[in-house]
């Protein structure tokens, strides 16, 4: 998209300004199983992501079920978790809109 409106811009420039974004923690990885990395500005509230199968788009989920505690074997210690939703996004028919 930055190559729409930089002219002359390079996909090697585009990875390096990534890498010292990511560097500088202003930027934080989304890894999502079998799927290229994607980023996203660091610092946001606790948040989780929903991947469309349609369209491959990847939307921000706010709110968390939490008491993921409950659910880690005795003696273990639960330092992060990770939910990914999956299903269709509104643009790829997952609900009639009105
Ligand atoms: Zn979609
Ligand atoms: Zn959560």
């Amino acid at each position: 998209m930055a190559q729409e409106k930089v002219e002359g811009l390079g996909i090697a420039t585009v990875y390096r300004t990534i890498r010292t974004l990511l560097e500088e923690a202003w930027l934080a990885p989304v890894d999502l199983p079998g799927e290229a990395s994607r980023y996203e500005v660091s610092g946001k509230e606790h948040h989780h992501h929903f991947h469309c199968r349609a369209c491959g788009k990847v939307f921000e989920v706010f709110g968390c079920l939490g008491g993921y505690t409950n659910l880690v074997p005795e003696g273990f210690q639960l330092e992060s978790h990770e939910v990914i939703l999956y299903g269709r996004c509104r643009e790829c028919g997952g609900l009639s809109r009105n």
